[in-house]
């Protein structure tokens, strides 16, 4: 039994629109000897100092800061494998200064959702990519596999107990930010695959992101995310600290995201994935985003939804290539530009009005004063789905515990 089973047998670039069945099998066989993660095994604290819910506007929100009453742990060693998880009140992780994950950003996370439909209900939007892709990520920074759908199973039951109270049913139409993560935590300045490992799901507020005049982008000329070879498609801590020196130029001359290019090529905005609508000269309305193939982006589980919505239910062409600046720039001068947006949990579904390529600002058309059309149809497609509007496989709704 090797402690490093699973990054002795790495399978770098692996999306997680790539990972079958078989390949989470596999991974997790890698670790055979040890304990799986169980949710099953969850071991219940509740908190004895319940905090209290902020009310729309509360300037904490903003923040990005006041979490829920509760968190998940769960902590993995390489002799036991993955201990029984934990239900415990919110508070501080303790940590020894040589840990792995302060030295050696041995992290990686999640961003989701959870919803509180018209309905009444409680829904996440796909958690079963987002426990898939947490899997992809640990794996590409030598943290410890698990099954993606016990990750589910405690992530649903972190929120059957806070959601009822942190997200009213007398407050339809809003939602919580759910933040899985996981860390190297073993004490031992070597670099090495880390022999111990913590998870933890966290939910907090998030202030609405969005945008009524669109996102202003600033072109990346210097500083790139993300290279051939890199791990631009794990969302680990190590792909985001980087990029703050280049996020703070943009704001500082007033924009509002990076948008990131490779040689050239078009790949995302910020920390949300990028989309164009135009006309080709050929008369042809395409939406085109970057590919996944390279490995250079972040598959966004909203990126997936979006294509395929739009192959679904749109009659335009859904293009995925690699595609340049110069390209979009054409494209404007033109006049074939349609329309631009951004695209993340976080972010959700964003317009863009303005890229800044060059030292010149090229505006996108957002004709609908507020956002294109496509954005907007596009968007409401999404929302009708995590709000329950409309049934659908990718709205899960989560039973609450609503006694508590
Ligand atoms: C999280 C993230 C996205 C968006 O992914 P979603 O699953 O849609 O939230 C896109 N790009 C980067 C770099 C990200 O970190």
């Amino acid at each position: 039994m090797s402690p490093s089973a699973v990054s002795s047998t790495p399978s770098p670039g692996v999306q997680a629109s790539e990972l079958t069945a078989s390949a989470v099998a596999q991974k997790i066989g890698a670790s055979a000897n040890l304990q799986p993660l169980d949710a099953s095994k969850l071991i219940f604290t509740k908190t004895q100092t319940p905090m209290a819910v902020p009310e729309p506007g509360d300037p904490i929100i903003a923040t990005s800061s006041q979490c829920t009453d509760h968190m998940i742990t769960a902590v993995w060693d390489s002799t036991v494998g993955w201990h029984a998880p934990k239900l415990q009140p919110y508070g501080n992780l303790s940590l020894p200064p040589t840990a792995s994950v302060l030295h050696y950003a041995t992290e990686c996370f999640e961003g989701m959702k959870m919803y509180r439909g018209y309905d009444g209900k409680l829904r996440l939007f796909r958690p079963d990519a987002n426990c898939k892709r947490m899997l992809v990520s640990a794996t590409r920074i030598s943290l410890p596999a698990f099954d993606p759908s016990e990750l589910e199973k405690l992530i649903k039951a972190m929120i059957a107990i806070d959601g009822p109270k942190w997200l009213p049913k007398s407050r339809p139409g809003t939602s919580l930010y759910l933040r899985p993560t996981m860390i190297g935590s073993a004490g031992a300045l070597g670099v090495s695959t880390p022999k111990e490992a913590t998870l933890f799901v966290i939910s907090t507020f998030m202030p609405n992101l969005s945008k009524p005049k669109g996102l202003r982008l600033l072109a990346s000329q210097n500083g790139i995310r993300a290279w051939p070879g890199g791990f631009g498609y794990a969302k680990v801590g190590a792909n985001y600290g980087p990029s703050l020196m280049a996020n703070g130029e943009a704001i500082s001359r007033g924009y509002d995201q990076v948008l990131w290019l490779l040689n050239g090529m078009v790949t995302e905005a910020g920390a949300s994935n990028f989309f164009v609508v135009w006309r080709t000269r050929e008369g042809v309305i395409q939406l085109v985003t970057a590919p996944l193939e390279d490995k250079i982006i972040l598959d966004g589980v909203t990126r997936r939804s979006i294509l395929q919505l739009a192959r679904e239910r749109l009659t335009i062409e859904v293009v995925e290539r690699a595609y340049t600046m110069d390209e979009i720039v054409d494209a404007i001068k033109e006049k074939r530009m349609i329309e631009a947006f951004a695209a993340g949990t976080a972010y959700f579904v964003c317009p863009v009005s303005a890229i800044n390529y060059r030292d010149q600002d090229w505006q996108i058309p957002m004709n609908q004063g507020d956002s294109g059309d496509y954005a907007a149809l596009i968007k409401s497609w999404l929302m009708n789905i995590m709000y329950g509007r409309d049934e659908h496989e990718w709205g899960v709704v989560v039973e609450e515990n609503e006694e508590l």
